[in-house]
């Protein structure tokens, strides 16, 4: 049962009581940037978002793989700029999520965020789609290094440009432009989808693939898209919430 549920709508509150009445582990939960926005990370694709901003590079240039190959320093430089939010904290959404994993309804989080908010939260069963900025390694080497010591190597080195002791360049774990997905990762979010009998799609308008096609794998009873905006997906979804996503997760289960 949901608790009385004051000012919220109507699609809002369907969304609450699906959620508490799914079967354990029969929740999935694919989430895009603007779960990450509430956290006070900037959205890539928003108007408002990085892609906006003023660089001698068209951003999109500078978080591609070609561009980390040829420049390391400016992309190391934008990087560690506008790509790092170190200091952000897990909002309302990823605080639930968390919850609903540990009361064993929420069998997964699919993410297109690098952040690793949703662990930071609590969340274990987290597939990151693009990686996360809190794994980085050598290329030479492999060894593994922490953001933080990425962050320790880049002010070490006079290009600032992070190495490691070995002299290979450290890389964050991230996918970038012109790289492909983790073939591993979009088994696992293709199975926990199928699987599913809810899937709540949030803050993303998914038109991103190969992300975007892992949704044809759902063939449960309810698929449900968050998102302020209209997204492609409305027209397959269930139902759609358009208030603000940590918003519609603050809410209690009795
Ligand atoms: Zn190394």
């Amino acid at each position: 049962m949901v608790k009385v549920q004051e000012n919220v709508s109507e699609n809002t509150a369907l969304l609450r009581q699906w959620i508490a009445q799914c079967k354990p582990g029969q929740m999935v939960f694919f989430g895009g940037a603007g779960v990450s926005t509430e956290s006070g990370i900037p959205d890539f694709r928003s108007s408002n978002g990085l892609f906006a901003q003023k660089y001698p590079y068209p951003p999109e240039e500078m978080v591609s793989h070609s561009f980390f190959e040829a420049h390391p320093q400016e992309f190391f430089d934008f990087y560690c700029d506008r790509m790092l939010a170190l200091d952000a904290q897990p909002n309302a959404c990823h605080r639930k999520l968390a919850q609903l994993e540990s009361q064993g309804i929420c069998k997964a989080v699919i993410t297109q965020n690098i952040d690793g908010l949703h662990q930071a939260a609590g969340s274990n069963n987290v597939i990151e789609l693009h990686g996360s900025v809190h794994r980085n390694y050598c290329q030479a080497c492999n060894k593994s290094f922490s953001v933080y010591e990425l962050l320790d190597a880049r002010a070490a080195s006079e290009d600032g440009v992070p190495r490691c002791s070995c002299g290979g360049i450290i890389k964050p774990d991230v996918v970038l432009y012109e790289e492909p997905l983790n073939d591993e990762d979009l088994t696992r979010a293709a199975k926990a989808i199928a699987s599913s009998n809810l899937l709540v799609i949030g803050g993303t308008s998914l038109n991103v693939y190969p992300a975007a096609g892992l949704v044809r794998y759902f063939a449960g009873d309810h698929l449900v898209v968050v998102n302020l905006a209209a997204t492609p997906l409305d027209k397959n979804a269930d139902l759609c919430v358009t208030e603000p996503i940590g918003q519609v997760f603050n809410f209690d289960l009795t």
